[in-house]
């Protein structure tokens, strides 16, 4: 079972070709089975969001032919609920003031004695002592969650079972920005979002927002992480392989259409010379012809 999909871009930068057809896939998987499509905009960071991008954004992926339903939400609006979420989490003690650099943490993560993934733990047992002798040195304290190394196992439709320990990922920056994983949560949630298809390099998040899913009551929806695209050398698909977004390519004269062709064939959708149009696209589209 499916339901509404999504694409949630930051607007921190023009969408490069594997932001698009990530937007392309997340598109067809819920198009295909007749779901809506909701586009978000993550523009939780007011110090790496650009206005121009978001417009950018979206004109982007209705040049490839994308539509969505209802109106763009913004996480820049959306303080209130999550805030709202982060009180259910501190009356359930499952968040923690964390008062690390990021050099900190760096230079924690890399002791010699052994290999630590994720956030090593250095403010999770502070007493409330400490905590307010820290606060009183002028650095505010990030939040975290406080996941006391639970294991968190996901079902995803293209990697199958996902079994990670959960980290104490920051749910609140320490310049009260809140984070993507808690805003990330907090929005499929409120948007009746029914599956998450999104690039595998987020992966790895993916416990952690699960976890949080739980500890506020919200369900879970379906995953899908599929595979990035890469640059002719097999790294992921970057700035420094040339002309990587839909702007640089029309401006070399490609046509939106031979773009979602490139897209598309890229993906394993479609072979070499077959039509890329969307009604095409739609009625071929099978999950199990992605290329990883
Ligand atoms: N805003 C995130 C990004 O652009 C995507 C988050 C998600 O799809 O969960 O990488």
């Amino acid at each position: 079972m499916t339901g509404d999909g999504r694409f949630a871009p930051s607007p921190s930068g023009p969408l490069h070709l594997g932001n698009l057809r990530t937007a392309l896939l997340a598109w067809l998987f819920a198009r295909s089975v007749g779901s809506r499509f909701l586009v978000r905009t993550e523009d939780l960071d007011p110090g790496r969001s650009r206005e121009r991008y978001v417009a950018e954004h979206l004109d982007d992926l209705t040049t490839i032919g994308l539509d969505w339903d209802g109106p763009v939400v913004r996480q820049s609006q959306r303080s209130a609920l999550y805030e709202d979420a982060l009180d259910r989490l501190r009356r359930q003690d499952l968040v923690y003031p964390c008062f690390c650099t990021r050099a900190e943490i760096r230079a924690a993560v890399s002791a010699p004695h052994g290999i630590v993934s994720g956030y090593p733990g250095t403010c999770r047992e502070l007493s409330a002592q400490e905590v307010a002798r820290r606060a009183a040195q002028g650095r505010p304290p990030a939040l975290r969650i406080r996941a006391r190394g639970a294991r968190v196992a996901v079902q995803d439709r293209l990697h199958g079972e996902i079994d990670g320990v959960v980290d104490d990922v920051v749910v609140r920056r320490n310049d009260g920005v809140h984070a993507y994983n808690l805003a990330v949560v907090v929005d499929d949630a409120d948007q009746d979002v029914g599956e998450v298809v999104r690039g595998d390099d987020l992966l790895d998040t993916t416990p952690s927002q699960v976890w949080l899913q739980r500890a506020l009551g919200l369900p879970t929806p379906a995953y899908a992480h599929v595979p990035l695209m890469r640059g002719p050398d097999g790294a992921r698909l970057a700035k420094r392989h040339g002309a990587v977004t839909l702007r640089d390519l029309r401006a070399g004269a490609q046509s939106a259409q031979q773009v979602r062709a490139t897209l598309a064939e890229s993906a394993g959708l479609i072979d070499a010379g077959d039509p890329s149009t969307m009604s095409h696209l739609l009625s071929h589209f099978d999950p199990a012809r992605l290329r990883p």
